[in-house]
């Protein structure tokens, strides 16, 4: 295997795991079509494995992926996750496992994000040494006891200010540019459309009326950035909120089912609370997730044809023979 990523020449990181393929962290596998790749982490993009290597590579990965957790799936495309590895597995379904100890590695990650404020915060206000111990939650008498407070409000400040990254779509009502932030997200409701499962009528923030109707990709976007926004503003103990969403999400037959009969509820996004709300913000992260695997796929099965059609092409191998000879004309 390469130690370098075809499309960006990055390096390709990770060790390849239970793999055998002595790099990388995620990999995807057809075993239909008897093809596996190495994803680059760099630039998304699918390597090929070398054919010659293919078969056990494809043997190792569907033991990896038959010990891992499904964590999302489409018709066509699974998420399985085995430790720090991920394993992309096409061509057919399987069943969903919404797994808990994924959450886990969400909320960690979203910790970490919120100290990268909250920390500066806090020193600011108080000085190093006690700023750590005010973020992680010690009481330091009742002004030390504002903040966290404080902090933290800051923090859900800056994540409500962000940008939607989407193209602002035009008000229908007033004709407005709608520059969409995470905190207008929360007075939009999730729709079902003829053309969408997903669906998302937004609020104008100019004429406050519903003002544009988002679908595909850009109702996953703008949800995605106002679900964090939501979640951030509520309290409660995060692990126990975390297991309820899981089992919330389980019990509907994965994320797809899931957001399938949210969409049909038509309610705010504001309305959502507790462990529904981090419920249907773990959905919708997966189902982004699904979609953009499925966008790579296709792309990197087109560029598999090709590659493998060259192999066996007598006229590739003979122009290759003659560039190893050293790329004499008719040599
Ligand atoms: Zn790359
Ligand atoms: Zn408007």
């Amino acid at each position: 295997m390469f130690a370098s990523c075809g499309f960006c020449s990055g390096a390709l990181g990770g060790d390849g795991g239970p793999s055998g393929l002595g790099v990388g962290r995620r990999f995807a596998f057809d075993p239909w079509r008897s093809r596996a790749w190495v994803v680059c982490q760099r630039c998304s993009r699918w390597n090929l494995t070398a054919i010659d290597e293919r078969l056990d590579a494809i043997a190792a990965l569907d033991r990896m992926a038959a010990a891992g957790r499904i964590a999302a799936t489409s018709e066509q495309v699974a998420l399985v996750r085995l430790g720090a590895y991920d394993v992309v597995r096409v061509g057919k379904p399987p069943r969903v496992e919404m797994a808990t100890w994924r959450y886990g590695e969400r909320i960690k990650a979203r910790e970490r994000e919120r100290m990268k404020v909250v920390i500066p915060v806090a020193i600011a206000v108080v000085g190093l040494s006690v700023a750590v111990n005010v973020a992680a939650g010690g009481s330091m008498g009742a002004f030390m006891g504002q903040i966290p407070t404080l902090s933290n409000a800051i923090y859900t400040g800056i994540v409500g200010g962000r940008k939607v990254a989407i193209e602002p779509p035009i008000c229908a009502r007033c004709g407005a540019v709608m520059v969409l932030r995470a905190k207008h997200v929360r007075s939009a409701r999730l729709q079902r459309t003829t053309r969408a499962d997903l669906a998302l009528l937004v609020i104008c923030p100019s004429c406050k009326g519903e003002g544009a109707l988002l679908e595909g990709a850009d109702a996953e976007t703008a949800l995605r950035s106002g679900l964090t926004y939501v979640n951030l503003r509520q309290s409660g103990k995060l692990k126990k909120k975390a297991s309820e969403a899981a089992a919330q999400v389980d019990v509907s037959g994965g994320p797809e089912s899931f957001l399938a009969r949210q969409a049909q509820r038509e309610v705010k996004l504001g309305t959502y609370k507790g462990a529904e709300a981090l419920a249907l913000e773990m959905a919708v992260d997966e189902q982004a997730e699904l979609h953009e695997l499925e966008r790579q796929w296709r792309q990197a099965e087109e560029i598999a044809e090709i590659a493998d059609g060259l192999l066996v092409d007598p006229g590739v191998e003979d122009a290759l023979r003659h560039l190893k000879d050293g790329g004499r004309p008719g040599g």
